[in-house]
């Protein structure tokens, strides 16, 4: 298949977005002038993001801007415009670059209200003599109050979950373990397949005062909590029991012989969100957030001390310091 073909069928699909004055088919896009003010870029690898046989092309499409999107959410701000680099491997045909594109446009359907807003404003598309590699690069709009960034938590805050840690990672153990036929697991095998990006949640926290920090977990919970607070000195306390998962989870950890807990802690891709909220706002905060269909989970402190501290059920305490985490969870992703 030419590349001619391929950005026919991209721009095919395509219609006009807010902010964007010219978008597929000039030597480059065209937006509005002060109409963005984040973009971020993720990239995935063949081989090491995602392999053909455990995915479909939709569904990579699909966790192309899921990841994207996310990025953008915990910034708290909402999305727009995006660029695509595809870099395609010997083996993908139309019909792969039509799933592809499918699974970006369901993406954008299923997490994003304004979805008109999300779509492809261009991109470069070559051929790769190895993996295919896919990149993505969007733009977004951060909302009244500014970004949310990784600084600007406080000793005494509270540390919050929105979504489900863990189901990600225990997919992909199904699907390593050939046991994707197995109805009862499905959701953990789709939750691999088709991440959830808190959109939503993430713009609606971005105008919230009290608010003071936001990590979207794309490397693990324990690890991401750490990027979070490491650069400030601080750290955190974490009961494990508070901390949100899939029920399917847990009965399939058992089933498996395999470390649930290992998967909530250290798992990736989940594109759950931690947010950090000053104590004497948290509950005004998730009360409202309640009122929106928004579930923020209490799940600790941070505190003075460095390093994640994770107490399990009857005091059992699992890490005491993320450094050991690192230690002990290495390899424990697919995810780089
Ligand atoms: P150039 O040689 O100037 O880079 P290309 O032939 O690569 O031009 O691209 C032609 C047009 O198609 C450009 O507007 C570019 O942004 C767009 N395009 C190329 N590849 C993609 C892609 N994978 N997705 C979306 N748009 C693409
Ligand atoms: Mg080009």
């Amino acid at each position: 298949m030419r590349e001619f073909d391929i950005i026919g069928r991209i721009k095919a699909r395509t219609g006009s977005m807010a902010g964007v004055r010219l978008g597929i088919g000039d030597d480059a896009a065209v937006l509005e002038r002060g109409a963005f003010d984040l973009v971020a870029l993720d990239t995935m690898v063949e081989g090491v993001h995602f392999r053909w046989g455990w995915s479909s092309a939709a569904d990579v499409g699909w966790k192309l801007l899921a990841r994207n999107l996310s990025d953008i959410a915990a910034m708290g701000g909402t999305s727009g415009p995006f660029l695509l680099s595809f870099a395609l491997g010997e083996g993908v045909d139309g019909a792969c670059v039509d799933g592809l594109v499918e699974g970006l446009e369901a993406a954008a359907r299923a997490m994003v209200e304004a979805r008109g807003e999300v779509g492809p404003i261009g991109g470069d598309t070559t051929r790769s003599p190895g993996p295919t590699v896919l990149s993505l690069t969007l733009f977004g709009r951060t909302g009244p109050r500014g970004p949310v960034t990784r600084r600007g938590a406080q000793a005494g805050d509270v540390v919050a979950v929105v979504g489900a840690l863990g189901a990600a990672a225990a997919g992909l153990e199904v699907l390593q373990r050939g046991l994707e036929g197995v109805g009862r697991w499905a959701e953990l095998v789709e939750a691999h397949r088709r991440p959830w990006a808190q959109v939503r949640a993430g713009a609606w926290l971005g105008r919230q005062e009290g608010v003071r920090a936001m990590i979207d977990v794309s490397d693990g919970f324990a690890q991401d909590l750490g990027h979070l607070l490491r650069p400030a000195g601080l750290g955190a306390r974490v009961e494990f029991e508070a901390l949100p998962s899939p029920a399917a989870l847990r009965a399939c950890a058992v089933e498996l012989g395999a470390e649930g807990s290992r998967w909530v802690l250290a798992g990736g891709d989940d594109y759950a969100l931690v947010v950090i909220a000053a104590a004497g706002r948290f509950e005004a905060i998730a009360a409202a957030a309640a009122g929106e269909g928004i579930e923020l989970v209490s799940v600790g402190r941070v505190r003075s001390e460095r390093g994640v501290e994770v107490v399990g059920a009857g005091g059992l305490q699992i890490a005491a310091s993320l450094a050991g985490y690192e230690h002990t969870f290495e390899g424990g992703g697919e995810e780089g």
